[in-house]
């Protein structure tokens, strides 16, 4: 077979979970918490299941989560949005990635990313026949050069995919990034894809979302996931908020991919955010504890720990302990001292020469934190 995909092997993220497993390592490396969701959203996700929601839902998603999301978007960022025309339940934010690339880029259409990017964004552009152009984004603070970015703009850029808080550098723009971004494009025919799956998981109060542009939201797509935002990442539930006519793109797409995601997971989801609204506000104060524990746990290692203002990810630069590159390194640490990690080498095309960068997940208990932090600190 001659493959569509000749230069992509397997995900990091299984190669890794699967070394950990194997050999009994604590696994930092895979972003999933290791604690359970909310007993009450289970317990509503089986109550659902057995009171008769187990068939198709509407191909735009459960008209009661389709409004929930809408509240939610509202209470966090003072948006109305249409629920009939401007919301599509997913099946997680992959798929809703998925989508809008079918949906928008042609053969040979141009799609800028910022590098390090999530692993997924470049295959499904290649996929649909599109070609990546990639700003370089670089430590310690990760934020886009947009003279960089404006000099990659051509008549064939059709999406700027971006994503805010960053995976995997745990970078989240500002409000100037924004306007640098509405700036250069506002002229030419180029759409947003604006991955906020972190959008509830940001330490500083400058975080900023698309959301809250208003010239920019009317040319982009907002993804989420519930994943990230009730601890489920095993459900793959997400959204995307997009104007009418963007909508209308993207669900062409959807409907032929999944058509609709689980009924009973959508249903326990619309019921959980209308009875526990409050819920999401509390995501942000609770992943900063989490942080703060594991980088006051390695506080005497070692590792240089980079600033870290949003996701569940820490990075740590180990140049003080380390020649190997980064997957050298990883290979070690998962066979020396049982801690699996992510080497950050792997989300770039081009990565920075002499970058000696790993990424840990701290959505765990703060036992297993403080556990992997030990084993960290006692690293030769
Ligand atoms: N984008 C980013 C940046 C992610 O970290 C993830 C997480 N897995 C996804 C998209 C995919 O989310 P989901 O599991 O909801 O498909
Ligand atoms: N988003 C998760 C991470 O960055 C991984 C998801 C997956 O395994 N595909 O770790």
């Amino acid at each position: 077979i001659v493959s569509k995909l000749p230069t992509v092997g397997t995900t990091i993220f299984t190669k890794m979970s699967a070394l950990a497993m194997e050999k009994g390592a604590i696994n930092l490396s895979q972003g999933f918490p290791d604690f359970p969701p909310d007993s009450r959203l289970l317990q509503r996700a089986s109550n659902a299941l057995l009171t008769g929601n187990n068939q198709y839902s509407p191909m735009t998603g459960l008209p009661i989560l389709r409004e929930a999301i809408a509240g939610l978007i509202d209470r966090h960022y003072d948006r109305k949005v249409n629920v009939l025309d401007e919301v599509t339940v997913t099946s997680g934010a992959s798929e809703a990635i998925f989508d809008t690339i079918a949906a928008l880029v042609r053969q040979g259409d141009e799609v800028i990313l910022f590098d390090p990017a999530y692993d997924l964004y470049e295959p499904a552009v290649t996929l649909a026949g599109g070609v990546c152009r990639r700003v370089v984004l670089t430590a310690p603070d990760f934020r886009p050069d947009w003279n960089a970015f404006e000099a990659l703009l051509t008549d064939k850029t059709r999406l700027v995919l971006m994503n805010t808080p960053h995976n995997p550098t745990g970078s989240c723009w500002l409000a100037e990034d924004l306007d640098s971004l509405w700036q250069a494009i506002s002229s030419r025919d180029i759409y947003v894809l604006s991955d906020e799956v972190y959008e509830f998981i940001h330490f500083s109060t400058n975080a900023v979302s698309i959301h809250k542009h208003e010239k920019l939201r009317e040319r982009s797509f907002v993804v989420s996931s519930f994943g990230k935002s009730f601890h489920l990442t095993g459900w793959k539930v997400g959204y995307v908020i997009a104007p009418a006519a963007l909508t209308v793109e993207l669900r062409k797409v959807h409907q032929f991919i999944t058509f609709c995601t689980a009924t009973p997971l959508q249903q326990a989801l619309a019921e959980h955010l209308n009875e526990c609204p409050e819920e999401s506000q509390k995501l942000a104060a609770f992943y900063q504890q989490k942080r703060d524990v594991l980088r006051g746990a390695l506080a005497g290692s070692r590792f240089k720990l980079l600033p870290c203002e949003g996701t569940y990810f820490q990075l740590l630069d180990y140049s003080d302990i380390s020649d190997l590159d980064d997957v050298a390194f990883c290979e070690k640490l998962v066979d020396q001292i049982g801690i699996a990690a992510i080497p950050v080498s792997v989300f770039y095309q081009d990565a920075p020469k002499n970058q000696r960068l790993i990424r840990l997940c701290f959505a765990k208990e703060e036992s297993t934190l403080i556990e992997a932090a030990r084993k960290l600190c006692g690293l030769s």
